[in-house]
């Protein structure tokens, strides 16, 4: 079996070979200007260590950056000032604010924030009664090739550090209001690992930003060793893209089917059963005549029995230049009441942000590089 790391290689190749892309330079980063965005609790310490502070000064400057969400060293007022000159003298703080924002007449509110020169992520902020979800991006673009999404026909530009996965929580204007986070933006959070683990603790840590680990959901198309370490790293909950139960129809629309097939992910699942206390979710995109009829109902539901799961079918959002269609209301809930009649709780989601491109499956940059660099 091929590692992930290959099919990626060949993934990317494969994009790179009919899509245009472009060339941007990084941006120029020393190491004596990094940002002190994404550094965790030891990192910090070793920092002040190396700057001659007691240890008590890391945990004051780690809570100025992820409790109090500072943005300047001024606002540090804690910190003796001579140590903030020489901390300001060598790293910035690594907050960005948004570059843009596009606001949905459903009071949806997609943000684009920049990487570095010429690369964006989007993330969405979406307000439902009394909770907000914030969807965040973990990658500029995606290797992962699913045929059904305009993040996976942008391709792959870069991976996000953990800073900049966390900034997008703590540089949102309306971060006061999110109850929810869910890694289910641009990118697949398991092909980067590491940066996802880091931000994951930074955002559950009681120290730090302090949210319930039961208030953030990480979605995957399925990388099955990533999701090993993830059911014993983190107390996060799970989502899994399943989007058939059918091999050869989930191969087609997935390459990672090729991988990791989903009949051994979810032996996987059953054999370490997550904590009562996490969610286990199958998000299932149903498109019209290809996935959405009875049959396929009565395989998943083969599929997945025995595990405490919940499904959540999602109306499919056309890309264009793509012959797929979603399905309609009555076959959804069809499937869906096939699905309940078998005793797994099931939901419809409310298609969120549908004109301003932030709903499921939308969210791609590769048009705004463009023009967006134009403002700049
Ligand atoms: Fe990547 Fe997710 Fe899109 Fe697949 S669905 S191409 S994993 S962003």
């Amino acid at each position: 079996m091929a590692c992930v790391t290959d099919l990626a290689k060949r993934l990317y190749a494969k994009s790179l070979s009919g899509v245009k892309y472009p060339m941007q330079q990084a941006p120029p980063t020393t190491p004596e200007h990094s940002p002190l965005l994404g550094m965790l609790p030891n990192q910090i310490k070793e920092l002040c260590a190396s700057q001659g502070q007691a240890e008590f000064r890391a945990k004051q400057l780690y809570q100025w950056i992820y409790h109090h969400a500072a943005d300047s060293y001024d606002a540090m007022s804690n910190l003796p000032k001579a140590w903030r000159d020489q901390l300001a003298s060598g790293h910035q703080i690594g907050r960005v604010a948004p570059h843009r924002v596009d606001i949905s007449s459903d009071g949806t509110k997609k943000y684009l924030f920049a990487t570095s020169p010429g690369r964006f992520v989007e993330s969405a902020w979406i307000p439902e009664n009394q909770r907000a979800t914030l969807c965040l991006s973990t990658q500029v673009g995606c290797k992962m090739g699913c045929v059904f999404c305009a993040t996976g026909r942008q391709g792959f530009q870069s991976q996000l550090t953990a800073g900049q996965i966390v900034n997008q929580y703590l540089s949102l204007p309306e971060r006061e209001s999110i109850t929810n986070i869910v890694y289910m933006g641009m990118g697949e959070p398991f092909d980067n690992p590491e940066a996802v683990f880091d931000s994951l603790a930074l955002f559950t840590d009681p120290l730090g930003i302090g949210l319930s680990p039961h208030k953030i959901t990480v979605s995957t198309i399925g990388i099955i060793p990533v999701m090993k370490e993830f059911l014993v790293r983190s107390d996060c909950n799970l989502a899994i893209s399943i989007h058939s139960p059918f091999e050869d129809e989930r191969r087609a629309l997935m390459p990672i089917q090729h991988v990791y097939p989903i009949a051994e992910l979810v032996q996987v699942l059953k054999e370490n059963p997550l904590a009562a206390s996490r969610k286990l979710s199958f998000e299932y995109i149903m498109f019209a005549g290809l996935n959405d009829s009875l049959g396929h109902a009565r395989e998943l539901v083969r599929l997945i029995n025995g595990l405490r799961a919940q499904v959540n079918l999602i109306h499919y959002h056309s890309v264009p230049s793509l012959s797929l269609q979603g399905s309609d209301d009555q076959t959804m809930r069809d499937f869906q009441d096939l699905l309940k009649q078998k005793g797994i709780m099931t939901t419809i989601r409310k298609s969120r942000g549908l004109d301003i491109q932030a709903a499921c499956g939308l969210l791609s940059t590769k048009e705004l590089v463009k023009t967006t660099l134009e403002d700049f």
